[in-house]
């Protein structure tokens, strides 16, 4: 059991560790596009990106709120989990789908932190939201696999061991269905990099690391299929509510601190001799973001706790996700707006978080997708594709 004094006593720690890593530290990673590799080190020692992970192999075995409560207090305080949020949920997939001899080989070294699972490989720059249209393909030839195909925003790897992959091995057009015929591979980069396996990186509006990845015959031993030859797409459907859990509560976090630096600026801030913040104009798009912020954060919490409990939390955690980006990016604007000039100088922090929170409402997947599962899986509407 993990009580609210447990999590409380979490958040409290997380928050000292990341008063280590300030704006400057943030803002020289963002000028120089290089990979936060500090911050992600003293979170792996301090045992988080594990803390999903059961303690039979070697992780915390928190619950998900708790999971939830470490990733909303690493973006409350001004640093970015996205450099590394991936390793505390794309091992699900192994946990729940590996074998107990993929388990045993590689869960307690994710624990540790000595192996890197950071790396998910599924849209693709033809296929785009469309996943089961993906062309990545897993050909056996005796115990092997030979892949070939792209990938494309397959983030941090470059900074992971592992990639969790997923490619088709029956072609669509003779697959029973066109969710069949999908198959996931935990692949070790470090053995096909530069031998099959080529990575290129992008460059993006924030610092985050991400890149393209192509297969020319990569040759990975047969041992790497998780589960099912063919049932990948189900695999990776069962671990997406965590993913969204998890990623509307860096939403969340964001929104609180968007609002805690604004409060604090329009408090301070004097023009016509008095602060801004004593003008309802300035208060009251800091009150709606704080408004929709608790909201959305009462949707995550939902999500959360229907999830621990082994509950379908398929709406939930969708709606979470939704609103928290919503609410995160609404947060982002009215303190922009109320920082006036000084919201675009780097030095506030103010534009870097403005950049990184923008993401959510497009990745890992954009509104209009959880809009039309809403629709159709939900309320029952007709399908639109
Ligand atoms: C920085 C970054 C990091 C990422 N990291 C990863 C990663 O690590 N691994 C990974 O696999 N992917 C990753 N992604 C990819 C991300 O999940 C996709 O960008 C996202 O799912 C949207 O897919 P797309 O870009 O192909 O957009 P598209 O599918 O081309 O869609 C473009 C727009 O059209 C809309 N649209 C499309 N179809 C419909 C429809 N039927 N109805 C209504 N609207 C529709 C979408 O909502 C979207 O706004 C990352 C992306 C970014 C930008």
């Amino acid at each position: 059991m993990t009580s609210a004094a447990d999590i409380e006593a979490i958040r409290d720690s997380v928050r000292r560790l990341c008063n280590g890593f300030p704006g400057e530290y943030w803002r020289k990673h963002d000028r120089d596009r290089t990979y936060p590799a500090e911050f992600v080190t003293a979170l792996t020692e301090a045992g988080y990106l594990a803390a999903l992970i059961p303690e039979e192999f070697g992780g915390a075995g928190m619950p998900m709120i708790a999971a939830a409560a470490i990733m909303e207090e690493i973006q409350h305080a001004g640093c970015n989990g996205a450099a590394c949020h991936a390793q505390m949920y794309t091992m699900g997939t192994v946990l729940r789908h590996g074998s107990p001899a993929q388990k045993q080989k590689y869960l307690p070294e994710i624990a540790a932190g000595t192996l890197r699972l950071q790396a998910f490989g599924v849209s693709e720059p033809t296929s785009g939201t469309d996943t089961t249209s993906l062309k990545t393909f897993a050909k056996k030839e005796g115990d092997h696999y030979i892949v070939n195909g792209q990938k494309i925003w397959t983030s941090r790897a470059e900074y992971s061991d592992l990639m969790l992959l997923l490619a088709r091995t029956t072609p669509r057009d003779q697959a029973a269905k066109k969710t069949e015929g999908i198959s996931v591979f935990l692949v070790d980069m470090r053995k096909v990099v530069g031998n099959g396996l080529t990575i290129r990186p992008i460059r993006t509006m924030m610092n985050h690391s991400t890149t393209e990845v192509f297969f020319d015959d990569m040759k990975i031993p047969a041992d790497s299929l998780v589960g099912e030859e063919g049932k990948g797409f189900r695999y990776i459907l069962s671990g997406m509510n965590a993913e969204r859990i998890l990623i509307a509560s860096e939403c969340i976090g964001d929104a609180r601190w968007f609002i805690d630096k604004a409060v604090a600026y329009a408090k301070d801030r004097k023009v016509f001799n008095r602060p801004i913040g004593q003008n309802q104009g300035v208060q009251f798009p800091i009150a709606k973001a704080y408004a929709a912020t608790e909201a959305a954060a009462l949707m995550v919490r939902r999500a959360a706790e229907l999830y621990d409990s082994g509950a379908d939390c398929g709406a939930e955690a969708n709606m979470a996700k939704m609103l928290a980006a919503e609410a995160s990016w609404m947060a982002a604007d009215m303190c922009v707006q109320t920082h006036g000039g000084f919201g675009f100088a780097e030095e506030f922090d103010v534009e870097r978080k403005f950049r990184e929170a923008r993401l959510y409402q497009v990745a890992p997947i954009s509104t209009n997708l959880i809009l039309s599962y809403l629709a159709e899986h939900v309320l029952g509407l007709p399908r639109s594709y």
